[in-house]
């Protein structure tokens, strides 16, 4: 048998590679001209996939290495060349992906057996019999199941300290004198250059900077990366993780997520090394609590619910909002601060933290009424840790609240939330004090807005109540100001004056 190794399981220790020493790689070009993908996203993944190549020969595998068009051009070449073949690959979290390379390679004369994907902490067995039927999920529940059945970061029966969740330390600003320790970089290399010249010709529309590339593409950089945010950032992760500060684009975030989608690191790996700093007094529990219920909570949870959501997540729309993104999302030109810092790190980096994510840009296109798949097509070329299974579930369900299987209220919010948890608003033309007027922050007159027009899907479900309490002490004037604001903002979006 020889294993297949799809470009977003790039790690040695999964278990197809333990028992074969022949290895099929495919880097399919075609796929990173469907959008205009983010040049980073496009480098690290080839670059990651070459380096993974030359690291297994190094170990003594046999890999056939195929650059073609598509995946099944690239199969034509490999059963030319060995008719007949029997495949192996881990199950890939995409929805479908498994049964359509199964037709590629049976329809080429070859077989494909799929096998369990051990690049998640829990597997799909396990979470549809903690599920059953129920279609209501709650991740707090799941993530307490996890912790239970796997003994992370517990103490016998009991979580560690003896709380599940420790965020009322968390959710702080930090002090204006503060900077943030530095992020690691890790330069180009000749082969990772050779992947840049090669972006640059091939995908000349891609939509970002290529200037700047700092991210792990190997395995040992990874851990590298994983033990830089261990011993420099995590203690302060915890309180900051819902923070933005001005210039700052990685604040305490771990920067790990791109590493861990392509296979570099093991969300297991990663957890054991957060709760080992906990273990051995060189992290706070708040911190670490707060990033082991990031990546076993949240992380895992959002793949099991997007496999047992598809296909109607990717085209939920509860709400029926058709808008365009407003052009600042392309060209980050706006006065509005929050948005186009935000919007300048995805340019910049390809990365934006999560609080920027859900509440700057999913909480602005959701409140402005933007298209869910529009939302999603934006995250999806424009981040480097984005694939259709972690980035459909986050923003079609998290950030546009366009089905209520991840949450029960939408995450939408005012300019308020900005001003409390950034240093943006002092400094933003805009006033966040003001709702319609000259200079109102446009997040306020579009949030009202936003809860009036969707009335009925909202005043019903849990937990908005307060807010249709305020909705409901606007008298008729007040409601025609904001209905002209807002229509003002969607033409400013739409003219790219906003
Ligand atoms: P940290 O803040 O350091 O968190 C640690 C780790 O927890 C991350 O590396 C990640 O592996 C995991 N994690 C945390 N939250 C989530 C979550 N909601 N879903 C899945 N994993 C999570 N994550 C992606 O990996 N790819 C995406 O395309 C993506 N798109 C998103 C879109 C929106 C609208 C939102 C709200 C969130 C999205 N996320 C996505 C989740 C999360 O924002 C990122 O995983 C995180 O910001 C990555 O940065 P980090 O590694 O510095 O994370």
């Amino acid at each position: 048998m020889t294993v297949w190794v799809l470009g977003d399981q790039l790690n040695p220790e999964t278990t197809p590679l333990q028992h074969e020493d022949h290895v099929l790689m495919i880097e399919a070009h075609n796929f990173g001209e469907r959008l205009p993908y983010h040049p980073q996203k496009l480098v690290l993944v080839f670059s990651a996939m070459r380096h993974f190549r030359d690291e297994l020969r190094e170990r003594g595998y046999e890999v056939t290495y195929i650059q073609a068009e598509t995946f099944a051009a690239g199969l034509d070449r490999f059963y030319d060349a060995v008719p007949g073949a029997d495949l192996v690959v881990m199950d890939p979290p995409s929805h479908g992906a498994g049964e359509r390379f199964r037709h590629l390679v049976e329809s080429r004369g070859g077989s494909l057996t799929l096998v369990e994907n051990d690049l998640f902490l829990t597997t799909p067995a396990e979470f549809d019999a903690w599920a059953g039927d129920t279609e209501s999920y709650r991740q707090e529940h799941w993530y307490r199941h996890v912790r239970r059945e796997t003994g992370i970061l517990m103490d016998g029966d009991d979580p560690a300290g003896g709380e599940w969740n420790y965020d009322d330390q968390n959710r702080e600003t930090p002090p204006g004198d503060w900077t943030p320790p530095s992020a690691p970089r890790f330069l180009p290399d000749d082969v990772t250059e050779e992947v840049v010249e090669f972006v640059q010709e091939r995908y000349p529309d891609a939509w970002g900077s290529a200037d700047e590339f700092v991210w792990p593409v190997t395995r040992d950089e990874a851990r590298r990366a994983l033990d830089h945010f261990v011993e420099n950032r995590l203690a302060d992760f915890g309180p900051y993780q819902d923070a933005m500060v001005g210039g700052e684009w990685a604040l305490c975030h771990s920067l790990l997520s791109a590493a861990i989608n392509l296979g570099l690191l093991t969300p297991h790996e990663v957890v054991t090394a957060v709760e080992t700093a906990y273990r051995d007094g060189k992290a706070p529990l708040n911190s670490v609590e707060g990033f082991v219920r990031q990546v076993v909570g949240w992380r895992e949870f959002m793949r099991h619910v997007y496999r047992r959501s598809m296909p109607e997540l990717a085209e939920a729309n509860q709400l029926d909002q058709t808008a365009s993104l407003p052009a600042a999302y392309w060209t980050g030109e706006t006065e509005m601060r929050c948005l186009s810092e935000a919007v300048g790190h995805v340019y910049d980096h390809g990365y934006a933290h999560h609080i920027e994510r859900l509440m700057v840009l999913s909480n602005f296109a959701l409140v402005y009424g933007v298209d869910p798949q529009a939302l999603n097509r934006w995250f999806h070329l424009g981040f480097v840790d984005a694939y259709h299974w972690v980035t459909t579930p986050n923003v079609v369900g998290m950030g546009s609240f366009a089905t209520d299987v991840l949450s029960s209220k939408p995450y939408a919010s005012s300019g308020n939330y900005v001003n409390r948890m950034s240093d943006y608003c002092a400094s933003c033309p805009y006033a966040v004090s003001k709702t319609t007027g000259e200079n109102a922050c446009p997040f306020n007159a579009l949030y009202w807005d936003f809860l009036k027009r969707h009335e009925a899907v909202l005043r019903g479900t849990g937990r908005m109540g307060l807010m249709y309490s305020h909705v409901d002490r606007k008298d008729d004037d007040e409601w025609e100001k904001i209905e002209a604001r807002a229509a003002e903002l969607r033409q400013m979006g739409r003219d790219g004056t906003l």
